[in-house]
């Protein structure tokens, strides 16, 4: 093990080192004149250190202090001809020496070391008064929010209050309209004043929806109502309008006597957004207006052959209060804003196909509810039903209750007895649990259909399942039911199951 390092590295280190250094070694006589100058390399060379020389006045001071002290004495950072040096004095036996060690380069290292931290600390005492006013902005900001909240929650009130004291005369307005309707059949004046209501009220609906964006409280109001009534108040609507600028007004649903549960008044709102565009901006041709109501879905679409949308203009449309392409006719620019919030707020799908000069389509998809027949709570009842589920009192609650409709029941609590039963009677309608003690409803009807193929499937469960035909592309069931079952569904499918009419 190596304890130090060899005479002939050290020799070599100290030459090596040398050569980096700049130095002079003075020799001084008893009376302090330079006996000898020895000096690192012919570049350096401290003015006015000549042999033969007395020391110069810059440097006698430091040998007055230093006598007498141990050695060697350093005398650090001494300004000599511009530069810093470290005077090294050596003194005891024989001839005082003095080492004149150029640190210029080290000192201002150091200098430019010290004033960085010097501006560190400034920066960190900026930095703590900068914190203390971030946190004052921070106190004022919760304030002016609570401010604001409490302005926020005002406006809805408001908003809540005018809504009310808005539609309420409108509404006893389209009341009389539709009384003198009844009273005056073959006026076309009620009906004016009908669709000038309308109008009115979605104008007003419009403009309370944009004052609310923004308030996540706003619910929507649901309730079951018929789309075929919603679809003809719109062709009434909007038909002597079509009319009058000699445009050909197509409207059409599918299926008819069906409900539907939504916001009616937000549903109309949308509707009239978009059948009032389509018949202000188209001057010749057709405005047509589908209502299709498939699976789970309500679509919606209104297609115009009027003057188009650019495609650099589709997206600015949706901005609040912008109105695009050369227009004299009126309009907020607030319609497809509304109705576009609308869509989103019922969980929809919006889309548009527009072309200069062709026309325009709107496409709504907005998820809701089966339909179910209007007219199928007047409908009488009878047959034969099958009922699986592993619950005694659903079992027996039913049996009572599809029994005073006027049918036959016959209860199983498995699968086993289900497919037992089924042998016995044949009922041509199976409703059934989906989760059974021996497997599942849909099993059980896959394995009744395999037989009597004609069967009508209905699952009931607590879970929530869009997929009637639960992996299988073969025949489906034909409702699906979620628990509480809601009777006026239930005997509307019952219905249209006995009838054998497809629900969807
Ligand atoms: P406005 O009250 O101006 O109709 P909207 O938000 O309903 O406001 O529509 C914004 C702009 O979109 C309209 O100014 C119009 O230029 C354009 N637009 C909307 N629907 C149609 C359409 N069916 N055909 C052509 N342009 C339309």
């Amino acid at each position: 093990m190596m304890t130090g390092i060899s005479e002939r590295a050290a020799q070599y280190l100290r030459e090596e080192l040398l050569k980096r250094e700049s130095y002079t070694v003075l020799v001084l006589a008893g009376d302090r004149t330079i006996l000898s100058v020895q000096e690192s390399n012919p570049d350096w060379h401290l003015a006015g250190l000549e042999q033969g020389l007395t020391l110069p006045e810059s440097l006698s001071p430091l040998l007055d202090v230093s006598e007498g002290a141990p050695e060697p004495l350093v005398f650090p950072y001494v300004r000599i001809s511009g530069m810093v040096i470290d005077v090294h004095v050596l003194q005891g036996e024989g001839p005082v020496e003095l080492v004149l060690h150029d640190v210029t380069e080290a000192h201002l290292k150091e200098q430019t070391l010290q004033q960085r931290a010097h501006e560190i600390s400034l920066l960190s005492e900026r930095r703590a008064v900068l914190n203390k006013e971030l946190e004052e902005l921070n106190r004022e900001l919760l304030l002016r929010r609570q401010q604001a909240e409490k302005a926020s929650a005002a406006k809805s009130r408001f908003i809540a209050s005018m809504s009310h004291e808005f539609r309420s005369p409108i509404a006893s307005i389209m009341g009389y309209a539709d009384l003198l309707r009844t009273e005056l059949p073959d006026s076309r004046n009620p009906r004016a004043l009908q669709q000038a209501s309308w109008h009115l009220l979605t104008l007003v609906e419009n403009l309370l929806e944009q004052a609310r964006e923004g308030d996540e409280n706003v619910s929507l109001n649901l309730s079951r109502f018929s789309l075929d009534r919603v679809v003809d108040d719109i062709d009434a609507l909007f038909r002597t309008q079509a009319d009058g600028k000699n445009l050909e007004f197509i409207v059409e649903s599918s299926p008819h006597g069906v409900e539907i549960e939504l916001d009616e008044l937000r549903l109309r709102q949308i509707l009239i957004n978009l059948i009032s565009n389509a018949l202000r901006y188209t001057f010749a041709g057709q405005v047509s207006f589908h209502a299709e109501h498939r699976g789970n879905t309500l679509h919606l679409y209104v297609r115009d052959t009027g003057r188009g949308i650019a495609p650099l203009d589709l997206k600015r449309i949706f901005e609040p209060f912008t109105r695009v392409g050369e227009d004299n006719s009126s309009g907020a620019g607030l319609g497809l804003t509304i109705t576009r919030q609308l869509v989103d707020r019922m969980d929809g799908k919006l889309e548009i196909e527009s072309k200069p000069e062709v026309g325009s389509e709107f496409h709504v998809y907005i998820p809701c509810p089966r339909i179910h027949d209007t007219d199928s709570e007047a409908l009488p009842l009878s047959g034969e039903v099958l009922w699986v589920d592993d619950d005694q009192y659903i079992l027996s609650l039913y049996q009572v209750l599809l029994e005073d409709w006027g049918l036959t029941v016959h209860t199983a609590s498995s699968v086993a007895q289900g497919k037992e039963l089924m042998k016995q009677h044949v009922c041509p309608v199976v409703v059934s649990d989906l989760h059974l003690t021996d497997g599942d409803g849909f099993e059980l009807l896959k394995e009744i259909w395999a037989e009597w193929p004609q069967t009508e499937g209905i699952i009931i469960s607590g879970s929530e399942i869009n997929d009637l035909s639960h992996g299988s592309t073969e025949k489906q069931a034909r409702a699906f039911l979620q628990k509480p079952i809601d009777l006026k569904v239930l005997r509307s499918e019952l219905v249209m199951a006995f009838a054998g009419v497809d629900s969807t």
